[in-house]
């Protein structure tokens, strides 16, 4: 979607991808390097061919990007910025620095360390890794002390910490955009919707009222303001019972809960991102619709099943389809989404309903 968008601005996208050509973004890009995202010769030769380099996945080599900016190749967002996010431990102590809501959250390098987070904020809490993860992968709930064990050994091997449980009432998210002067601009509030810990559906904007709104909005953008760079970001935020807004974490690259964007708002992220990055004036943030919704089609195991839904989709006045191009429709892999757009939340809601699209267990 970013080679899309780069396409429409008259700017050639190089992707690094272990499929090359064949990934989604080689697909529709003219040129791509073949290789990891962690690999140091690899990102090497990408930025030998670019003028800047930016990522749509914080998981990169992050070692080699400083490097490269030593040499004087521009990274956008910043190498500081993606070393910050890409340790979630390391992520909340920024943003308690910075003044940013989050909750509760210690180190447990040890079982002994996750048994006295326990003992500080009783059970459930949540233990998480402190790198690589995505889609809920890198999290285990910790029921009770006797499950202290079992979690701490499900996630193996990795660096750990702690959170508080957030008892929210909802989860929302908001993309913010920060030009390459530091100048950021927020889109509208969604309802992120999760289901198994992936993002099931977004809606916007978000059933929350205005004054909610305005508050995860400004959260939201000073948690962008205090870090590095240019590009847009994501930022997933709950909130309490007791009306409190606090943040999760945040995301250096275009989000599932922005997709929405493309279709419903004055400038989509993927091209806000790269006009950020460009240093071009950046776009509108606006609705342009009434409302939207965004469903992300997972795969199930079966190319021909997961590419069902999207004919059911299409018959949907106001649908718009994204197949991203992956070879394989592995169980619970986001291989494309849906966009719904309508003048008001009732008349979409109303226009989607009779096909079943929601109907698997995900709260409305
Ligand atoms: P993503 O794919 O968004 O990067 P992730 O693997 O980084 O996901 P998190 O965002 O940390 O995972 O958590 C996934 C989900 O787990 C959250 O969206 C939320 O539903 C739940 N969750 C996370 N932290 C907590 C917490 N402290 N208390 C209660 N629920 C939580
Ligand atoms: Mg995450
Ligand atoms: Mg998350």
């Amino acid at each position: 979607m970013m080679a899309e968008a780069a396409h429409r601005l008259g700017v050639k996208l190089i992707p690094l991808d272990p499929e090359g050509k064949a990934s989604p973004a080689g697909q529709v890009a003219e040129l791509a390097v073949e290789g990891s995202f962690r690999d140091p010769e690899k990102i090497n030769e990408l930025a030998s061919l670019c003028d800047i380099l930016t990522m749509e996945i914080e998981h990169v080599n992050c070692e080699i990007l400083e490097e490269l900016e030593g040499r004087g190749v521009r990274v956008e967002p910043s190498s500081r910025t993606v070393r910050t996010i890409q340790d979630k431990y390391l992520q909340k102590q920024h943003m308690v620095e910075s003044g940013i809501a989050v909750g509760d959250f210690m180190d447990t390098p040890t079982e002994q360390d996750v048994a006295k987070a326990g003992e500080r904020w009783g059970y459930p809490l949540m233990l998480k890794a402190k790198k690589l993860a995505y889609d809920g992968r890198g999290n285990a709930v910790v029921k009770d002390a006797a499950g202290v064990s079992e979690a701490f050994a499900k996630l193996g091997g990795k660096d750990l910490y702690a959170e508080k449980w957030v008892p929210f009432t909802k989860e929302v998210a908001i993309m913010v955009v920060r030009s390459d002067g530091g100048e950021t601009a927020a889109y509208p509030l969604v309802d992120a919707v999760q289901l198994d810990s992936i993002c099931h559906t977004t809606l916007a904007p978000a059933d929350v009222g205005a004054a909610l709104a305005e508050q995860a909005s400004a959260l939201a953008s000073k948690a962008v303001a205090s870090l590095w760079g240019a590009g847009i970001f994501g930022v997933e935020m709950f909130l309490t019972p007791e009306g409190d807004v606090l943040l999760n974490e945040v995301a250096p690259r275009p989000h599932n809960t922005g997709h929405y964007t493309y279709e419903a708002c004055e400038c989509d992220q993927f091209e806000n991102h790269l006009r950020a990055i460009l240093g071009l004036p950046l776009g509108g943030t606006r609705l342009r619709v009434g409302a939207s919704m965004m469903l992300n089609v997972l795969g199930n195991g079966d190319m021909a099943e997961t590419k069902a839904l999207m004919s059911k989709a299409l018959a949907i006045p106001g649908a718009a389809l994204h197949w991203y191009g992956k070879a394989e429709a592995r169980k619970g892999r986001k291989m494309a989404h849906i966009t719904f757009c309508a003048d008001t939340m009732e008349e979409l809601r109303a226009r989607v309903a009779p096909y079943g699209l929601l109907q698997d267990g995900a709260p409305q």
